[in-house]
């Protein structure tokens, strides 16, 4: 590859002289950050660097929901955190979505507003009615909407599955095409100007008091301002960052599959969906915290094989089916279920630790770090 300092007059002028901004990692927050950055600032020269041949994190791994909150996984957080934190939470994933829907056209990304079903098992305890009254008070305040939760007794039934006592919807949860996210925030990208160097790596960057100096194995850059939008990669730079490895699979085509809609199970650590006439399955980070701290992009037998378990035996006892896909993304979480948005000197801040929320807030995260330098 040629290094920064043999490209030509065209090249520098194009990619790599005179930048305003530059912002390591083209995931949801990255090129968000962009797409905002260039809203408030027309005739700035912006530039991602993406040390992959694609985004080589989470935003192109992900599930696609667009949610914010379980029930059984709201459960679990007031077990854990402050109440006024859990609320938060909610309402920065729900106003987080609202963003997200700003910034890209909903039908661009195959949004499907298909509600969502937590899933008790036989074995599990019930919600009680009054924490449901609870849960639908919390929601209203925070999004104006009545009766977000409810018990549905028979959407298990009708879908099919086994072992299971009932379930509790969610009607403002849904679904996406998460590679249809990327592709969109990218031509966007593209269309405002906004430059993309892909494969270039950021060893390293150093601050002066007018700009920021980046190493990579091309050489070095500078740029007035540098946004670091890396997630679990940040965390050689930020203290409470801590990487958190998920895994996913895809089913083969399932004729007459009557899963439609996403579903959650124990407290968030399984989720589900159909996406077309297949099931994308992940979770199971719970069954080895430890492992799962790994930044490999690698699966393991102890989580593909409980996954497949579920779906044999819970999510189609029916009907035999085969995998075409498993995969893993690497989340970044922390002490607290919210991420950094920080300045670390006048020339540069991160945007980073999105949880499994980052479909979710990643758009509205963009949005607050381009505003950080103003
Ligand atoms: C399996 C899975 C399922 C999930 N499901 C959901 C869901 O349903 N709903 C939801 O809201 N969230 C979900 N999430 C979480 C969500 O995907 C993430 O929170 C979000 O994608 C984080 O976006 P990001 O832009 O901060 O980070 P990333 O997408 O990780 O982007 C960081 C980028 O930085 C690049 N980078 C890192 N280091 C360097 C470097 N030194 N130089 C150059 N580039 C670098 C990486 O290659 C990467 O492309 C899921 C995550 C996974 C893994």
């Amino acid at each position: 590859m040629i290094p920064f300092s043999k490209l030509s007059f065209w090249e520098r002028s194009i990619y790599t002289d005179g930048i305003d901004f530059t912002i390591i990692g083209a995931g949801i927050v990255g090129m968000s950050t962009a797409l905002h950055l260039r809203r408030a600032n027309p005739s700035a020269k912006i530039i991602i660097l993406e040390r992959g041949y694609l985004p080589t994190g989470a935003s192109t791994k992900n599930a696609g929901f667009t949610c914010f909150g379980s029930p059984t996984e709201l459960r679990d957080d007031l077990s854990k955190m402050d109440e006024r934190t859990v609320w938060d939470t909610v309402s920065m994933r729900v106003e987080g979505l609202r963003e997200l829907f700003s910034l890209v056209d909903p039908s661009h990304i195959h949004y499907e507003a298909c509600g969502s079903w937590d899933i008790i098992r036989e074995e599990e305890e019930s919600l009680t009615p009054d924490f449901l009254a609870y849960l639908n008070e919390r929601l209203f305040v925070i999004s104006g909407e009545k009766t977000v939760y409810a018990e549905d007794k028979t959407k298990w039934i009708d879908a099919g599955f086994s072992g299971v006592k009932t379930t509790y919807s969610n009607r403002l949860e849904g679904a996406i095409h998460t590679g249809k996210l990327i592709e969109e925030l990218h031509r966007s990208c593209t269309n405002e100007g906004i430059h993309f160097l892909f494969g270039i790596e950021v060893l390293s960057f150093e601050s002066f008091d007018s700009c920021v100096e980046i190493h990579t194995p091309m050489g070095t850059i500078q740029s007035a301002k540098l946004m670091v939008c890396t997630n679990a990669f940040a965390k050689d730079y930020l203290d409470d960052i801590q990487a958190a490895r998920a895994q996913v699979l895809v089913t083969k085509p399932i004729a007459n599959l009557s899963v439609k809609g996403t579903f959650h199970m124990e407290s968030g650590y399984y989720y589900f969906r159909n996406v077309g006439n297949r099931i994308l399955f992940g979770g199971g980070r719970n069954l080895d915290f430890s492992g799962e701290t790994s930044t490999e992009f690698e699966t393991t037998q102890l989580i593909q094989e409980k996954l497949q378990q579920y779906l044999n035996e819970l999510i189609l006892p029916n009907t035999p089916v085969g995998i075409d896909y498993s995969w893993s993304g690497i989340m970044a979480v922390g002490s607290e279920k919210k991420p950094i948005i920080q300045k670390t000197n006048k020339n540069i801040a991160f945007g980073v630790r999105m949880g499994g929320m980052g479909v979710a807030i990643g758009a509205s995260v963009g949005k607050q770090l381009s505003k950080i330098f103003s």
